[in-house]
């Protein structure tokens, strides 16, 4: 069993009742878990188990109150409990929770997406981001009529077998190159270069120019912490793709309504082919999306013959959660009240590390950020993995204990949202800098 290791000195907080939960739990779910990072395994230590949130806050089951820089790793945009978010779930709860039939709400949510991001003419929701990039990519086989798929280490796009090549995420935190139970055969045909390597991916493609159907990338990666694109690397996927005629795909799970409502895409102003979505397209509940040019979408069934389906997709009170979320993004002045509030934590994080001198780098791209324990920068998966992560694990616990509720690992992006006041965010870089201090 795992005892949580806090900083000597600090074990203040009481996490008895986490602690004997999650015994509990390990007797009954693989690792205690429904998804791995959950574990804590990246920090060594017992899970938090949570039992309710409000704003900006997360509330344990020892009475334990976090700051949360996790939102249920992104789609908490505007805070727990958000009264209109809350009172579309209710509403649509009553009305019925599921038919398997069309609703109006599955077009009220399409049109929303479809208004904002631009390269978006047509999309199909599912109920998961995993889903979501797995049918990204067959709508691109079935449409270039090609096998061959491109992804980047690091990168991570769910569990999907074809997509479990050096993968990020809980398969960065977990060590684990590949996952067993994923036969050879279902990845003969993913290529994987490194991040950021605009050569290799010429190079792949010079190698196999008329059999690779598309690339997918996060243009933010935020599955190995929080890994910018240089300045060129997108527009050159864009260039190459389509001078091999092949698909551009953007997986904007992570990245979709966050960075700007158009996405990442927005910021670059750079048009994918397809985009998938996830996470605040749901508002907090299980949705994922995939999207793109008309012309492409319509070889999915029932339109054309790419099979995709499913008993739960465009769920009615996901979609309620979804419209509510994205009609509060909408409203005009939202993403500068957020870029206001990751500039102040960001600015005051790299103020402390001018000041201590610490050997870290902090990364940040509007409401998510990193801080890694490296004095390197980083750019690509190699440079993610010198990072210090028994460093990175006494910051975790050390904030932990002072409020702050952080990703368990140091391969996962933190977000920020709307419910933060200025002043807690403050309160946040002064824990950081006494945390740096003592480390130092
Ligand atoms: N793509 C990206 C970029 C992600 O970050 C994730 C999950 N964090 C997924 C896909 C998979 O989404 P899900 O966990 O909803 O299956």
């Amino acid at each position: 069993m795992f005892m949580s290791q806090l900083p000597t000195g600090e074990q203040k907080l009481n996490l008895s009742r986490s602690h004997a939960l999650y015994q509990e739990a390990q007797q009954l779910m693989p690792g205690g878990v429904n998804s791995p990072v959950r574990a804590f395994r990246g920090v060594g230590g017992d899970p938090v188990f949570l039992e309710r949130a409000e704003g900006p806050y997360l509330y344990d089951v020892d009475g334990n109150r976090y700051l949360d820089f996790v939102q249920s790793w992104g789609p908490m945009i505007l805070g727990f409990g958000f009264p209109d978010v809350l009172d579309a779930v209710m509403d649509a709860s009553k009305r019925g929770f599921t038919f398997g039939a069309p609703t109006q709400a599955e077009s009220e949510l399409a049109r929303l997406v479809i208004d904002s991001v631009p390269s978006v003419e047509m999309i199909r929701f599912v109920n998961s981001g995993t889903e979501a990039t797995m049918s990204a990519l067959r709508v691109a086989r079935a449409y270039t009529g090609r096998s061959k798929i491109v992804k980047f280490s690091g990168c991570y796009h769910g569990h999907a077998d074809m997509l479990l090549v050096q993968a990020g995420s809980g398969v960065a935190t977990l060590g684990l190159p590949d996952s067993p139970g994923v036969p050879r055969e279902t990845t003969v045909n993913t290529l994987t270069v490194p991040y950021n390597d605009i050569e290799a991916i010429k190079q792949v493609f010079s190698t196999y120019p008329d059999e690779i159907a598309a690339v997918i990338v996060e243009p933010i990666a935020a599955n190995m912490g929080l890994v910018l694109p240089v300045p060129g690397f997108l527009e050159g996927l864009r260039e190459v793709t389509a001078s091999y005629g092949s698909l551009l795909i953007f997986d904007e799970v992570m990245t979709g309504f966050r960075v700007a409502l158009g996405g990442m895409q927005e910021r670059v102003g750079i048009t994918p082919d397809l985009t998938c979505f996830g996470k605040i397209i749901g508002g907090g509940l299980p949705v994922g999306a995939y999207g793109g040019r008309r012309e492409i979408m319509q070889v999915v069934a029932p339109l054309g013959p790419m099979y995709q389906a499913g008993t739960l997709s465009g769920n009615p009170l996901a979609m309620a959660a979804g419209v509510a979320t994205l009609k509060e993004l909408r409203k005009p002045g939202q993403y500068e009240r957020l870029e206001h509030k990751s500039q102040l934590l960001g600015d005051g994080i790299t103020r402390v590390l001018h000041d201590t001198g610490a050997d870290a780098q902090f990364v940040r791209l509007g409401a998510m950020f990193c801080l890694y324990f490296t004095r390197e920068p980083i750019h690509n998966y190699a440079d993610v993995k010198q990072a210090d992560t028994a460093r990175f694990a006494s910051y975790f616990w050390s904030m932990l204990e002072r409020g702050y509720y952080l990703p368990p690992s140091q391969y996962e992006s933190c977000f920020l949202s709307l419910a933060q006041e200025d002043a807690q965010l403050e309160e946040t870089v002064k824990a950081v800098e006494s945390i740096l201090r003592q480390q130092a």
